[in-house]
């Protein structure tokens, strides 16, 4: 089964809309033409203008960090999909720094991934434990919920256009990274049987998987090479031009 590898970078709230633009054009200029793997960059909702103009002509895609479920309304500082469309091809949904500080849940992410789809845009959903969940032995039980929720009443065509990101929450931007084998088996053993309950094995081996947590340059073709691993999410690193090049490259080990 060959899957689509995704390097995404999600800039998290770095970079005004000037910055964004020098980096996203620093990274263009510098990226191989025959590239083994899509790329996608998430700069915040101010920078995707001048981001989307410093790619444009270049496989460089370009993502959202984040979306309301309704296409408009009275939703004070909130961007929906619809507004999304024009500039994105992703959205990140579900990551664990808005389910800790913003009260995503799985029910408002399942709205979010729904709506996202039907405006066309890729949602990259977030799954994945925290450190007192891991301790607790409790990594298949949550990544599940969050699977289970996230594709709720989601059929298996629209559940194949989404991506999924298993981030362990006590791996992100602490620069302790899962092993591959780790991660590896979380995706194997966890994630991909709860996909196969939904839906079935076909559509569980097909859906592009990736890993995020502390991955950089250095440590980017061990987790790619791993056989569940299609990509990764990455925070920090993404922020240096090289740093996420050298990841982009690590995806090589795929091929
Ligand atoms: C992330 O922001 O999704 C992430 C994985 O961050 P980092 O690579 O910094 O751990």
């Amino acid at each position: 089964m060959t899957r689509k590898i995704i390097i995404a970078g999600n800039w998290k709230m770095h970079k005004t809309p000037q910055e964004a633009g020098v980096l996203a054009q620093a990274i263009v200029s510098a990226m191989p033409t025959n590239l083994a793997c899509e790329v996608v960059l998430c700069p915040s909702h101010t920078a995707l203008a001048t981001v989307s103009t410093a790619i444009a002509g270049s496989a460089v895609q370009l993502g959202a960090q984040n979306c309301h479920w309704e296409a408009q309304g009275a939703f004070t500082g909130e961007t929906s999909p619809a507004m999304l469309a024009g500039w994105c091809q992703y959205v990140i949904i579900g990551h664990s720094e808005r389910r800790q500080f913003f009260g995503e849940i799985n029910e408002t992410v399942n709205r979010k991934v729904k709506s996202a789809l039907k405006y066309g845009l890729t949602p990259i959903i977030c799954v994945g434990e925290n450190l007192a969940e891991n301790e607790a032995g409790l990594t298949q039980a949550v990544v599940s919920d969050h699977v289970n929720g996230a594709y709720a009443g989601l059929s298996a065509e629209d559940a194949l256009k989404t991506v999924i990101a298993y981030e362990p929450v006590w791996a992100i931007g602490t620069g302790k990274t899962a092993t591959a084998q780790q991660a590896d088996d979380v995706i194997g053993l966890y994630i991909r049987p709860a996909l196969a309950a939904l839906y079935d094995e076909v559509v569980a081996q097909s859906i592009t998987i990736q890993y995020g947590g502390s991955v950089k340059a250095s440590n980017a073709a061990e987790l790619l090479g791993m056989p569940n691993i299609d990509g990764a999410l990455v925070g920090g690193a993404s922020l240096q031009a090289g740093e996420f090049l050298g990841i982009v490259a690590g995806a090589s080990a795929k091929s």
